[in-house]
C-alpha cells in the first residue's frame, strides 16, 4: 500500500516536471513569435512595426524624464541604378550590409529599423541635436567606408529632436524633409532639421 502511494507520488513528480518543460517551451515559442513579427526578414533589424512601438516607448519615457529624442532617417542614394546595373539579389546583400553597419555603429540602447524599402531609420534616445548631427555623420562615413563588392554605397540623413511636445508624426516630417533637401544637393551627406527652421 505505502509502497503504491511512494510509485504514485513520484509519477505525478515526473508529470509535474514534463508538464513545466511544455510551459518553457510555449513560453519561448511565443517570445520568439513576438521577435517575429517585429523584425524585417531580410536584415534582421526592427521591422516597420517594432519602429512604431519603440517610438511610442521612448516619447512617452522622454516626456517623464523631460530628456530629448533624435531621430535619423536614412536613404541609401541612387538605389534604383544599383538595382538595374547588379541585380536584386546584390541590392538585397548591399540592404543586409547597410543594416549590419548601422547596427554595429550604434549605441546598444539606439534602435535602429528599417523603414520600408531602401529607408531606415535610427532612434536616439537622450540625444540632443548637436549629438544627432554627429551621430548622423558617423553612421554616414561608416557606410561610405564600408568594403562594397560592386560600387560604392552611400546615404543620406536626414535628422530631427523632440521640441518640448514629443510628438511621432512632427518628428518624422522634420527628419523626411529635412533628408528630402540632402538628396536635392546630391547626397551622402546629413543635416538636422532644426537648420531649415
Ligand atoms: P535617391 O538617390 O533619390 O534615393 O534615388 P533611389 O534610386 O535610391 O530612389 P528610388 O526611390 O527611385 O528607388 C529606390 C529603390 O530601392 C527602388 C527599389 O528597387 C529599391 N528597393 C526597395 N526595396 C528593396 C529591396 O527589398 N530589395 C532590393 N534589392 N531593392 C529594393
Ligand atoms: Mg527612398
Ligand atoms: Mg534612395
Amino acid at each position: 500500500m505505502v509502497a503504491e502511494l511512494d510509485r504514485n507520488a513520484t509519477r505525478m513528480q515526473a508529470y509535474q516536471r514534463e508538464l513545466e518543460d511544455y510551459q518553457r517551451q510555449i513560453e519561448r515559442a511565443n517570445a520568439a513569435l513576438e521577435e517575429e513579427t517585429v523584425s524585417d526578414s531580410l536584415t534582421g533589424v526592427k521591422n516597420r512595426r517594432g519602429f512604431d512601438q519603440a517610438l511610442h516607448q521612448e516619447l512617452a519615457r522622454a516626456q517623464r524624464e523631460k530628456t530629448p529624442v533624435s531621430l535619423l532617417m536614412i536613404d541609401i542614394d541612387k538605389f534604383k541604378p544599383f538595382n538595374d546595373q547588379f541585380g536584386h539579389p546584390a541590392g538585397d546583400e548591399a540592404l543586409r550590409e547597410v543594416a549590419r553597419v548601422l547596427d554595429a555603429h550604434a549605441r546598444p540602447f539606439d534602435v535602429v529599423a528599417r523603414y520600408g524599402g531602401e529607408e531606415f531609420v535610427v532612434i536616439l534616445p537622450r540625444v540632443d541635436a548637436a549629438g544627432a548631427v554627429s551621430i548622423a555623420e558617423r553612421l554616414r562615413r561608416a557606410i561610405e567606408a564600408a568594403p562594397w563588392p560592386d560600387r560604392a554605397i552611400t546615404v543620406s540623413i536626414g535628422a530631427s529632436t523632440t521640441g518640448r511636445e514629443p510628438d511621432s508624426t512632427v518628428l518624422l516630417d522634420f527628419a523626411d524633409g529635412t533628408l528630402y533637401r540632402m538628396k536635392q544637393r546630391g547626397g551622402n551627406q546629413v543635416a538636422h532639421a532644426d537648420d531649415f527652421c
